[in-house]
């Protein structure tokens, strides 16, 4: 396998799917994130023939394979959601987001784990979110539900790796469940990435909780408020408190390698000139 970072951002798809692809080519991004339909609507339209088909030719035109492409489910999504309309609701619409991933031939799916709104414990909340995992691959082929760590904000869980070594556990299949590490809610959460001590030990702990193996996707954001704060602020990079020198380490980190990486940085106008720069760091 070459050793490759695919370094991009989340871009719009506004207009159709097909469009992401070619919005990210135009900031010289070598991977993307897009959502397959309207974040803040439940369920949207589905996929014609002429989107999807579209979308593959955009992404073989511009040299995107499956490993370059993370989407990212709805926000309105809970698939640890205390109650059962508000959970059955959830399953059935991340249900849609994998199938849309499976009709556009792309293999992840990245997705917040879910909040347990203080009606049940966090193992119990945990526990919901795994076997709605099950449900969703039961039902799919080919795609791989992307758990991302949180900045635990609120009563959302994934803000410790041991959340996420403990859906894990709880999924049947292992070989199509795997995490995303987003750089700013590691840092809200208490994981030191900035300094070069605090650096190491995080990706140790993490190998030893999880398993870097897992690591299938990273979102790549400085940090507005302080460590340890669980305040979800994204900065452009090199703006906030993680600093220019965290993401260099990071461009240089084979752990990092042939893995969709992006940026949800909150300046769409710099994102051009962060991939060049993130580039010339590797
Ligand atoms: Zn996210
Ligand atoms: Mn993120
Ligand atoms: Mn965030």
């Amino acid at each position: 396998m070459q050793n490759n970072k695919y370094i991009g951002a989340h871009v719009s798809a506004a207009g159709g799917v097909e469009n992401a692809p070619v919005n990210a080519a135009a900031i010289g991004a070598t991977a993307f994130a897009l959502f397959t339909k309207n974040q803040k609507q439940w369920f949207a339209k589905s996929l014609t023939d002429e989107n999807i088909e579209n979308f593959k030719t955009n992404c073989q035109k511009h040299g995107y394979t499956p490993n370059q492409i993370l989407p990212h489910d709805s926000y309105l999504i809970n698939l640890g959601h205390p109650e059962e309309e508000g959970l059955n609701k959830s399953r059935k619409a991340f249900l849609d987001e994998m199938q849309r991933c499976e009709q556009l031939g792309i293999t992840l799916l990245n997705f917040h784990p879910g909040s347990h709104l203080k009606k049940i414990s966090e193992d119990e909340c945990l526990q919901r979110i795994a076997e709605s995992v099950n449900m969703a691959l039961d039902k799919t082929k080919g795609v791989t539900a992307v758990i991302e760590n949180t900045a635990g904000q609120g009563s959302n869980m994934g803000y410790r790796f041991e959340h996420l070594a403990r859906i894990i556990e709880l999924v049947d299949d292992k070989s199509r469940v795997a995490v995303c590490i987003d750089t700013c809610h590691g840092w809200a959460a208490g994981y030191d990435f900035a300094s070069e001590k605090g650096y190491e030990e995080v990706w140790k702990d993490f190998d030893e909780i999880v398993g870097l193996k897992y690591l299938k996707g990273i979102h790549l954001n400085d940090a507005k408020k302080e460590l340890g704060s669980k305040v979800d602020r994204h900065a452009s990079i090199g703006e906030g408190l993680m600093g220019a020198e965290t993401f260099s380490r990071l461009m240089k980190d084979p752990r990092l390698n042939n893995i969709p990486i992006i940026l949800e940085t909150p300046e769409p106008d710099k994102w051009k000139e962060e991939i060049e720069w993130l580039k010339s760091q590797v």
